[in-house]
């Protein structure tokens, strides 16, 4: 296939491929970590592919130098593969219709225009940003319509050619038509119409020779073969002015719909761009890396981001990627804002995690117990699988369930907290000594032999299993909110159990 470098003005779309064929990019500009609403975005574009069998592309918008940040592209890559947004063209895959950097790009979106300066769809402006200003704080001041008021429009094309030609600094405008009306139809919104009037003259190419998101984007679409566009509500109100780009080029335009705007849990504002803190005092995520960070589990991501702003039966929530895929359609996106529900995004995320096999808990749970500093071996891990599953909704949750089983002794805790309600510290000694007595016993050291010997002693001395299970939980564990008891200490073994209750007894002799 001709690559566009060797023929950039020849028309692409369309070439070698069936008249049906979707394909759909994702289009993010590297100016900083990804958040979770571009890759709400993204998800929706995959899945229309993936549904239809077509071809899922990402492009990187990276011509405004100034915004661009080197780090954002690996975020972007790692966040799209975390969550399992593979595509078909793009960075490290290649493709017949690359580069897919707008950046190795730029001649073509110069040639392309130039080439509507010639045929009088667009124009040099060659006002300079002083009078630009000084314009818009005018015509704020006046309340009037704010936007560019055509002052090169109308120059001679001759002479503006030869000024660019001499050296002078200018943009590329395109020509809005100055009456009447455009209409384009919103797959999601159904048909939205301006007044032209409304509609400034938009800049194609800046005066550093580098295109605008628009002339870009439109350039890329069309040359890339995109069939349906998908993008951020951000940019309806560009829309329009699109339309009349693609009527200039004299190209077909392709079905377009503009996603429903992600908003904060409390659905009044736009979700921030950064961490907010909840009630309970944890700190939101936003970037897409934060909720990796987090421990949510990409599948469980998946589902629950699929239905922001989606929904297959306005009720189903739990869905396979595959059900997802199935499922899918544009018309069951709802163009009401979403509202982001971590909450629901906890619920998610727990049920999930309750369903994988004990050896995959085992290895996701594993990178975040390195990174709390436990020094957490993965055959224990693996026991302990059982006791906590019930007890976290995110893996970053489980450093502070197991944390007690891989501390060095002895653990540090309020001696007040081993005596049980209505006994003191003589009397809960007491009791600790059977105890101990009693698991220097037990053998095989197991669960249910554990219980059986446990719930004997508390029979024996007279005294309500808590009462004797509580001081056990605490000199053990550290804590009185742990995971079950008896699997705990089969989990630590003897020796640790031990070690813990002598400690236990030594500190509840000091406060006697
Ligand atoms: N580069 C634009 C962005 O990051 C792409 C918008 C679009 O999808 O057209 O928002």
């Amino acid at each position: 296939m001709t690559q566009f470098h060797e023929s950039p003005l020849s028309d692409h779309a369309g070439r070698d491929r069936p008249a049906n064929t979707v394909r759909v990019r994702f289009a993010p500009s590297p100016t900083g970590p990804m958040h979770v609403g571009g890759l709400r975005s993204a998800l929706f574009n995959w899945l229309f592919a993936r549904r239809h069998k077509g071809t899922f592309i990402l492009r990187i918008e990276d011509t405004d130098r100034k915004r661009y940040e080197p780090e954002a592209l690996s975020d972007l890559l790692t966040s799209l593969r975390w969550l399992g947004l593979d595509w078909d063209e793009g960075p490290e895959v290649g493709g017949d219709y690359g580069p897919y950097f707008q950046s190795e790009r730029v001649d073509l979106y110069r040639e392309y225009a130039h080439q509507l300066v010639e045929n009088g769809h667009a124009y040099y402006c060659f006002c300079a940003p002083e009078r630009l200003a000084q314009l818009r704080e005018e015509q704020q001041r006046r309340k009037e319509f704010v936007g560019y008021d055509r002052h090169c429009r109308d120059l001679d094309p001759g002479q503006s050619v030869d000024r660019v030609t001499a050296g002078d600094t200018a943009v590329v405008r395109l020509k809005m038509p100055l009456a009447g009306q455009t209409t384009f139809h919103d797959m999601i919104r159904g048909d939205i119409t301006v007044e032209n009037s409304t509609q400034d003259d938009l800049i194609l190419l800046k005066s550093d020779g580098y295109p605008t998101y628009h002339l870009a984007n439109v350039v890329d679409d069309h040359l890339m073969g995109i069939t349906h566009i998908m993008r951020a509500d951000e940019w309806i109100s560009t829309a329009p002015r699109h339309v009349q780009l693609y009527q200039a080029l004299d190209w077909e335009m392709p079905a377009i719909a503009h996603l429903p705007v992600v908003l904060d849990p409390s659905g009044k504002g736009k979700m921030s761009k950064r961490k907010k803190a909840s009630p309970d005092g944890r700190e939101l995520p936003v970037l897409v890396r934060d909720f990796r960070a987090a421990g949510y589990l990409p599948e469980a991501m998946f589902n629950f981001l699929a239905l922001v702003g989606w929904s297959y039966d306005g009720h189903t929530e739990l869905m396979t990627m595959e059900e997802i895929v199935q499922r899918f359609s544009i018309e069951h996106i709802n163009p009401a804002p979403a509202a982001f529900n971590y909450d629901k995004l906890d619920h998610v995320n727990g049920v999930y995690l309750r369903e994988l096999g004990a050896d995959d808990l085992a290895d996701r749970m594993m990178p975040f117990l390195e990174q709390a500093g436990l020094a957490a071996d993965r055959e224990t891990v693996r026991r302990l699988v059982p006791l906590i599953r019930e007890r976290v909704k995110r893996l970053d949750e489980a450093p502070g369930v197991v944390d007690f089983f891989f501390a060095e002794e002895p653990l540090a805790y309020d001696a007040a907290l081993l005596i049980p309600k209505k006994m003191d510290a003589a009397s809960t000694r007491v009791l600790l000594g059977q105890a101990r007595a009693v698991l220097d016993e037990v053998s095989p050291f197991t669960h249910d032999l554990l219980e059986t010997a446990l719930r004997g002693l508390a029979e024996a001395m007279g005294v309500k299993s808590g009462q004797l299970f509580a001081p056990i939980r605490v000199a053990v564990c550290g804590r009185t909110v742990a995971p079950p008891l008896f699997g705990t200490l089969e989990v630590l073994g003897r020796e640790h159990v031990l070690k813990r209750l002598d400690l236990g007894l030594e500190r509840l002799r000091a406060i006697e």
